[in-house]
């Protein structure tokens, strides 16, 4: 078993960017700017954002964290959405998710410049991405295509079962790993909490994608021998031994998985850190388009 390891690329990658941030620099450019938005206090999503601004100061893009009160209505924030659709100056942004339950979360991704929608949610960057034109991917799935191209993972003609349908992670990877492109030209199974005897069909999978959030919920009875396991579940569980006070899990019974499978991503340290670096990616793409 081999380990795909997401943070050695993720590095990697923001070493890359570094080096041409400096020869912009040099050339007298500004550097790209990205900016989050996080409104309320969720731990794990001021966790997240907190990380994103600490890659971007690493490789020398400016960033802005926008910290907004969970209570702000609506207009507010599109408000907030406006005014950086509008700045010259920013190349990008995000709204760090979940939102508190009173947001219409459509009507905000939406009212996002999808040119500025380095996060790939907005309608019509989903269109291109389905339609395969050039366009900012949806982070994780991108960071996820990234690290089975540097690892020169064959996907042609393999079946990939994904487990778990959301728009930021199930869906778009289904539609990347089914594309004519390379990575992709898999045969997909796209599979939900409807899907009857998931077992049967992750048996025949020769590459898996679980995404649905719950710990350890592929175990070793549920694939077969030689298996690329791409594992992108993160649930926190309380545990007094750390000096966070949790435990982060995959969604991947890491040790029974780890005796059959060819290759696996560990979490921590596998599709978190690509899923940043494919972030700051679209930034850096986004500068490169409007300069
Ligand atoms: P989500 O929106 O909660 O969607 C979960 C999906 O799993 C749903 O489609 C659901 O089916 C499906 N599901 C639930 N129980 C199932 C079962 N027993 N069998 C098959 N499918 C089942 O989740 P998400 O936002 O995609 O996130 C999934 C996990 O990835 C979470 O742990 C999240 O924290 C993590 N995540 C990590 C990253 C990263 O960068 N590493 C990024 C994003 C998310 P239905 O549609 O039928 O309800």
């Amino acid at each position: 078993m081999k380990i795909l390891d997401g943070k050695k690329t993720s590095n990697d990658i923001k070493n890359e960017i570094a080096i041409e941030v400096a020869e912009i620099l040099k050339k007298g450019g500004r550097p790209p700017h990205l900016a989050a938005i996080l409104v309320g206090e969720d731990g794990a999503s001021l966790t997240y954002v907190n990380s994103k601004v600490k890659a971007c100061q690493r490789i020398g893009f400016e960033s802005t964290l926008i910290r907004l009160s969970k209570d702000i209505s609506e207009d507010e924030l599109l408000e907030e959405i406006d005014k950086l659709n509008n700045d010259p100056d920013l190349d990008g942004f995000i709204i760090q998710l979940p939102l508190p339950s009173h947001f219409n979360e459509n009507k905000i991704l939406n009212a996002v410049d999808p040119n500025k929608d380095v996060d790939g949610f907005h309608p019509s960057n989903v269109g291109k991405m389905v339609l395969n034109q050039p366009t900012f991917l949806p982070a994780t799935p991108m960071g996820i295509m990234e690290l089975l191209k540097r690892y020169q993972i064959e996907t042609s003609g393999k079946h990939c079962v994904v487990i778990g349908r959301s728009h930021i992670v199930g869906s778009p990877i289904s539609i990347l790993m089914a594309r004519n492109t390379n990575p992709g030209n898999a045969t997909v199974t796209l599979t939900h909490s409807r899907t009857k005897n998931l077992k049967e069909l992750t048996l025949q999978a020769d590459i898996i994608v679980v995404a649905l959030g719950k710990a350890e919920f592929l175990t070793g009875d549920m694939v077969k021998e030689g298996v690329v396991v791409i594992d992108v579940g993160i649930t926190r569980v309380a545990d007094q031994s750390k000096k966070s006070g949790f435990k982060l899990y995959g969604d991947v019974h890491f040790d029974e998985l780890a005796e059959k499978a060819s290759y696996i991503t560990p979490v921590p340290g596998g599709v978190g850190p690509m899923t940043i670096a494919s972030l700051l990616m679209n930034t850096l793409q986004s500068y490169k388009t409007r300069n």
